[in-house]
């Protein structure tokens, strides 16, 4: 098909994420992915800068995740969940479990994030059903969250990029506490989580779980904040009587330096969220996974059962994928590759905060961000990165990268060269 023609059946019928029908941004055909390297419809070839949203950790088009999925697709590529098993939903249960904080030993695998996030939710009030407290269905989240896009996971994401107003009515009305103002590095004062603590003292007999982005605020603002802050919030929690609920769809499998950002504070969940990187960005899976006490508190209620069961769960091509790409991330030396990278982008990325109209900018593990002081234009800026030959695609204020971990020096100094050029002629 041709370039012009493919772009016509788009812009005719191709809804794009958040994205308007009648005014679309520009797209970018990519017709083929090898490593950090995006192929466009016209030859050219990109340097990928993020990774398809966390996810693509090895690079694309990996010869021993494609083995995997191709070894699997010979034996079956679905079967239904309900009432059957198979090998790669069993083993990759037992390496989550594996991976995970200790203690949390069952394991929901659902399609995607979103749907981990709602999982969660369910569960947390299910449990409290079982225990015989009905009355603990609200959550409390935190200020610029991020938690997905399908209602449940929308109700406890920040409210204002949320849009609660507009969805006001249809979304159930959670709490919120403010953001955590201590960075990474910070030193933590008690001060910082008193409003979160005052709030889980006044709500505590109904409120279920307390849910968080843990050390990393993602799609809600790109935040980094102090362990120390996670850790004490993990305590109020206990202290309150509600379950804690980590989001680490996002941070999971070692974007943050950790294998998992709890790691960060040593924070052991009641109930843990997993996707994106999950199966190396090949397949869409996710999981929720929880500790012996709330899964089998759920079971003692009625109806006895946990009440969800997806179509796809537990899809065998997803789970052979996962399976392969933790072995992938386990055989590498993923510690050092995220440490390199992030002494790489501070170095190449810090330069930017001398502009005037650059507010931050900031560096954790895999993730470098310049957040500049007003929202940038997306199609402008997009287009000025393709031209540099990099893949970068910025929101709002934000203009970041997290690049597969396989990237080479050289390839990182010039995705971090095109972010400093870009930045600088923003204000031309
Ligand atoms: N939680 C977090 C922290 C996320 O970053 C995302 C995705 N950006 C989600 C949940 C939702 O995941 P998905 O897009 O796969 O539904």
């Amino acid at each position: 098909m041709d370039i012009a023609e493919l772009l016509e059946l788009d812009r005719q019928h191709v809804w794009h994420p958040y994205t308007s029908v009648t005014s679309p941004l520009p797209v970018y055909p990519v017709v083929s992915a090898k490593g950090t390297r995006l192929r466009l419809a016209d030859g050219r070839e990109l340097i990928d800068g993020m990774s398809s949203w966390w996810c693509a950790i090895h690079g694309y088009n990996h010869p021993a995740l494609n083995a995997a999925m191709a070894a699997q697709l010979e034996k079956m590529s679905h079967v239904m969940f309900g009432g059957i098993t198979h090998e790669p939903a069993a083993l990759l249960c037992r390496e989550l479990v594996r991976l995970a904080p200790p203690g949390l030993d069952k394991v929901f695998v659902c399609d995607s994030g979103s749907v981990a996030v709602e999982v969660a939710i369910k569960m947390a009030v299910q449990y409290w059903h079982a225990m015989g407290r009905p009355r603990k269905k609200r959550f409390l989240a935190v200020r610029s969250g991020y938690h997905g896009d399908t209602l449940g996971a929308m109700s406890v994401c920040d409210p204002g990029t949320g849009m609660h107003t507009l969805f006001s009515g249809i979304l159930p009305e959670q709490l919120f506490a403010p953001a955590p103002k201590a960075g990474f590095d910070a030193p933590f004062e008690e001060a910082d989580t008193a409003p979160l603590a005052a709030l889980m003292r006044e709500h505590r007999d109904t409120l279920a779980a307390l849910i968080l982005e843990p050390v990393v605020q993602g799609a809600g603002g790109m935040r980094f904040y102090s362990p120390a802050w996670l850790s004490r919030a993990r305590e109020l929690a206990r202290e309150n009587g509600l379950l804690f609920i980590a989001d680490e769809i996002a941070t999971g499998f070692g974007r943050t330096g950790k294998m998992f950002a709890c790691g960060h504070a040593d924070v052991r969940p009641d109930i843990l969220c997993l996707g994106k990187a999950l199966t190396g960005g090949t397949m869409t899976l996710a999981a929720a996974l929880a500790t012996r006490e709330v899964a089998e508190g759920i079971c003692q209620g009625a109806p006895g059962v946990f009440m969800h069961g997806p179509t796809f769960m537990g899809n065998p091509l997803a789970c052979a994928a996962a399976l392969a790409s933790i072995r992938l991330l386990e055989e590498s030396p993923w510690e050092k590759r995220i440490h390199t990278m992030e002494t790489r982008m501070r170095e190449g990325l810090t330069p930017c905060a001398k502009l005037p109209w650059v507010a931050d900018v900031r560096v954790l593990g895999g993730i470098g961000v310049v957040e500049t002081r007003s929202p940038v234009n997306v199609a402008e800026i997009q287009r000025k990165f393709v031209e540099r030959g990099v893949w970068v695609r910025p929101f709002g204020k934000l203009v970041y990268i997290m690049p597969p971990y396989i990237i080479e020096a050289d390839d990182l100094d010039h995705l971090c060269a095109a972010m400093r050029g870009v930045v600088e002629e923003l204000e031309q």
